[in-house]
């Protein structure tokens, strides 16, 4: 099948691509300017999409997982051949490199993939001469996937290959901001399943919470921020759907006196500012300690000023835009609240445009009740943090409401597990950025979230437990 990724954007609602009666603009952060039109889902759209999926529920429910396995592999093979394709689109929409932007659906494809080899095996859980107890993974009906700007393909690929694994059909609903790769991805998956077992639907600001208290959806698995997260929840209650909530970080890193900084200098960077610092498990917060503070911000700040800020769609690019006009004006509020307390900012290049771009900017030392420090910044603005007692520095990066991730970085991996140990977040990596695996459960501790994506943990969060008591003889 052949697809125009540069126009006619369409939602898909029970197997077949609809226009929508309303539309929006979809804006290229790089230039500020409108390059395309988005269908504005209403509720009946959203009614339409959610009876589709549930006629569809019955017969994906009782199709064999070795079926729908098979067509979770057919779907990460069309991703792969496709992520070239897809890359300006993506560009245009989102604002990060071309190379960046085929890495996110391969990400998605070995998304696909892992999850296709996962398996919901039922259990015995009691036997005694005359019963037997059987704990079965049953799927829980239509659920909902609403899913942020910041990677809009990758993070809906951990919620739609295990909720399609277990059985669920869906109702898909990107950011506005970037709404168009994931239509057009629906166009490219739909003829693998069966008429509505995927429905995607773009909309604005209303359609979220429309979702959130729609009776016909069981479940919604949000990934956005805490603040939004917390509304999802409150909409969740009335119809008791049940949520999987992937919220905000505002991740610690500590460095310890033994680093490598060769090495570590250019990892950490792009551990903070990887996707311009558009990602939940960046680097929020760098603890370095005292012996190598200097040193280590001399090199983060010669990295940034050689660090190529610019068009995604540019050769050459490492860093593109911020996605939309509020994170620039965000990025731009901390750092002008830290030159207002006074502390040194020591910054990189950025175009002067239009665009939504904000050089890479390194606060220095700024106090721990700073704004730059307490807030999540998502954007290029990361302060760096003098420190030269272990418990203390420990104590500081566990004070926040987040608990998202976090990364150590010594040359002795039995201090940073015994650091890993008393860190409070869902995940902790040693001397590599942040980087999520289809294998390990991703979670977030106190008010970054509520239950799991990934590993089998993600996988059963799409299933219900189902008890079945079996007598021995009739
Ligand atoms: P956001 O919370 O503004 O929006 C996320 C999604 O929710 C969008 O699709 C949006 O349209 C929708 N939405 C908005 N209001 C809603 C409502 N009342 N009810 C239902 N849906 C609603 O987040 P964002 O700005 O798109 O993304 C950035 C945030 O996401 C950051 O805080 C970041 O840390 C977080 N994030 C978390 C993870 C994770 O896995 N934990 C991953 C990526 C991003």
């Amino acid at each position: 099948m052949t697809i125009d990724w540069t126009s006619d954007f369409r939602m898909l609602i029970g197997g077949e691509m609809v226009a929508g009666e309303a539309s929006f603009d979809v804006v290229n952060p790089a230039t500020a300017k409108v390059f395309a039109q988005a269908p504005d889902a209403g509720e009946a759209d959203l009614d339409r999409a959610v009876a589709s999926a549930a006629r569809a529920y019955p017969g994906w429910r009782d199709t064999p997982i070795a079926d729908r396995r098979a067509t979770l592999e057919a779907a990460a093979k069309l991703l792969f051949q496709n992520a070239e394709a897809i890359a300006p689109l993506f560009t245009m929409e989102q604002g990060r490199s071309l190379e960046a932007a085929k890495m996110e659906t391969m990400g998605m494809s070995a998304w696909f993939k892992a999850t296709a080899r996962r398996d919901l095996p039922f259990e015995v859980v009691h036997e005694d001469a005359r019963t037997r107890c059987e704990v079965h993974r049953v799927p829980l009906g239509v659920v909902g996937a609403i899913v942020p700007w910041n990677s809009p393909l990758l993070l809906l690929g951990w919620k739609l290959a295990p909720a399609l694994l277990a059985g669920n059909t869906i109702v898909v609903k990107p950011s506005p901001f970037t709404p168009l790769c994931t239509l057009k991805l629906g166009e490219l998956l739909s003829p693998l399943f069966p008429q509505g077992v995927i429905n995607i639907l773009s909309g604005g600001d209303a359609l979220g919470p429309m979702m959130t208290r729609h009776p016909g959806i069981a479940k919604i698995s949000f990934t956005g921020s805490t603040a939004t997260g917390k509304r999802v929840m409150a909409g969740a209650a009335d119809t008791l759907k049940k949520v999987t909530l992937e919220l905000g970080g505002n991740d610690p890193a500590i460095v310890l006196a033994d680093a490598d900084l060769d090495k570590v200098a250019p990892a950490l960077f792009m551990s903070a500012f990887i996707n311009t610092a558009q990602v939940c498990i960046a680097t929020k917060r760098l603890y370095i300690h005292d012996a190598i503070y200097d040193d280590l911000r001399d090199r983060l700040h010669a990295i940034a000023k050689a660090t190529n800020v610019g068009n995604g769609l540019e050769p050459g690019t490492v860093l593109g835009p911020l996605q939309n006009a509020a994170q620039k004006a965000r990025s731009q509020s901390l750092i002008a609240s830290a030159r207002e307390a006074g502390y040194p900012v020591l910054q990189g290049d950025a175009p002067q445009c239009d665009g939504f771009f904000v050089p890479v900017t390194l606060i220095d030392n700024p106090a721990d009740d700073s704004r730059v420090v307490v807030e999540e910044a998502f954007g290029p603005v990361l302060p760096l943090l003098r420190f030269t007692d272990l418990d203390e520095v420990i104590a500081r990066a566990n004070a926040t409401d987040y608990g998202l991730g976090a990364t150590i970085w010594t040359s002795d991996i039995a201090a940073a597990q015994a650091i890993a140990a008393r860190i409070e977040a869902g995940s902790v990596w040693i001397n590599t950025p942040g980087m999520p695996a289809p294998y390990a459960p991703f979670t977030g501790h106190k008010q970054s979230g509520i239950g799991s994506e990934n590993g089998q943990d993600g996988l059963l969060e799409f299933t219900q437990p189902k008890s079945i008591h079996i007598p021995k003889a009739a």
